[in-house]
């Protein structure tokens, strides 16, 4: 009898806990793309916005916590949408890492940059399912889980190959492989469908056209959208007249055209950038000056600064017979990111941080710096990690700072319209109404 009587107590705990938090005196950027908003008030019900705008029109109920904000900004929480979770310790990755504690330790690392959502890309173990669904039931006090959970790779094909990534996605070299596959994955629910789709620079068996078609074809029987690691232009082209959702890095091999910009248009093909992800296949080959930088150390450890100075570490990625080819490929990634905006092809946020060197939350603001370098205002970066990528998701109450959204909001000291830089000048973190910093 008691047993059957805890529910009720449950909702009327819940009910009695009614929170509102208010803040007010801060310049709101609501991530809307609209003017930003002087002397702003906040109403946060319960972990949601009910109230966002002019100062003016704030009602706020009695007995409601009060903050005054002494004339600081507020930016929407940045949703990163290509990450990957779990696998890395330090500087090496291995599944075997997969644990709650360090999916959480790098859910907190996100968190803590003003990352209050990720799409983790095709490399998940079965833990993240509960754990994506417990955040899904509540209000998270860490950055909110979206996952691909196991993406698609040809077999023996890239990226089983990099060390640690065996098993990790489902190998296939038939469409039957690929149904049957399709039919393990469709019912734990992934945001999303992952396909690899790259020979490593020549290095590897890239997967062929047909086999990704088919992925795009499966994924879509069971209602879901396909996004493709690509690297070549031709297999963005061939893949967005397929129906692919997303391209999730840039097309590196060349400039983009006029004709993949028709068929990314017509077939409403995303494009998500990952710039920072190119850049790190260079930077660390001399020890860049940000390693004593207290906003990049807070994200790592001792440990593993001290390891991206040493000579092993250095003489390994000087050995990289590619590596005088990867500033050329982030140029080219930049200009086609900034052509594809102005052609009007959708464009979300990513950065494909979380593997080795690859810095969770570090690698968000490397982004926007590399975006402003190719040219996107900061209107138009905040935008983009805001209203376009909770677009990408599907994700109605998540993005933009309005009412009936979550709080999931980034406070700063300095204006980030000023200079996206500022957007490192973080004073508090929430997420789903919650101070997470
Ligand atoms: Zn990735």
């Amino acid at each position: 009898m008691k047993v059957r009587m805890l529910p009720v107590f449950l909702a009327l705990a819940a009910l009695a806990s009614g929170e509102t938090v208010v803040l007010r005196n801060f310049t709101l950027i609501d991530g809307t793309g609209r003017a930003p908003v002087a002397n702003a008030g906040l109403v946060i019900t319960d972990g949601r916005i009910t109230y966002a705008g002019p100062a003016s029109g704030l009602k706020a109920p009695s007995g409601a916590r009060t903050a005054d904000l002494g004339g600081k900004f507020i930016m929407p929480g940045i949703i990163n949408l290509h990450g990957h979770l779990g696998n890395v310790v330090g500087l090496a990755q291995d599944p075997k890492f997969f644990t709650r504690e360090n999916v959480n330790s790098q859910l907190d690392t996100y968190a803590k940059y003003g990352v209050t959502s990720m799409l983790s890309m095709g490399s998940d173990q079965p833990v993240i399912e509960k754990m994506r669904a417990e955040q899904r039931a509540g209000r998270p006090r860490r950055a909110r889980i979206f996952t691909a959970l196991r993406g698609f790779a040809w077999k023996g094909g890239y990226p089983t190959t990099v060390p640690g990534m065996k098993g990790v996605p489902y190998e296939v070299s038939t469409p039957a492989e690929v149904e049957a596959a399709m039919n393990d994955l469709a019912p734990k629910h992934p945001d999303v469908v992952k396909v690899w789709v790259d020979d490593h620079l020549g290095k590897e068996q890239k997967i062929p056209t047909p086999i990704s078609l088919a992925i795009i074809k499966a994924a879509k029987k069971h209602g879901l959208h396909t996004c493709a690691h690509i690297f070549y232009y031709e297999d963005a082209k061939a893949l967005a007249e397929g129906g692919l959702y997303a391209c999730v890095h840039s097309v590196r091999d060349r400039d983009v055209d006029a004709a993949l910009i028709s068929a990314m248009k017509k077939n409403g093909t995303w494009q998500v950038g990952t710039l920072a992800r190119e850049m790190s296949t260079f930077i660390f080959a001399k020890p860049p000056a940000f390693l004593s930088d207290p906003f990049f150390a807070m994200g790592t450890t001792p440990s593993v600064i001290s390891t991206l100075r040493s000579d092993a570490f250095l003489k390994k990625q000087n050995a990289d017979h590619d590596l005088p080819k990867y500033p050329g490929f982030l140029a080219t990634a930049q200009r086609n990111l900034k052509k594809l905006y102005d052609s009007g092809v959708k464009v979300g946020f990513g950065t494909d941080s979380g593997p080795p060197a690859r810095f969770s939350g570090f690698s968000e603001h490397l982004e926007m710096d590399l975006m402003a370098q190719a040219g996107f205002t900061p209107m138009q970066i905040i935008t983009i990690f805001s209203k376009n990528s909770a677009e990408f998701l599907g994700a109605r109450d998540l993005g933009t700072i309005e009412k009936g959204h979550w709080a999931d909001l980034v406070v700063l000291a300095k204006n980030p319209l000023d200079n996206i830089r500022n957007a490192r000048s973080i004073e508090a973190v929430y997420i789903a109404g919650n101070k997470v910093r």
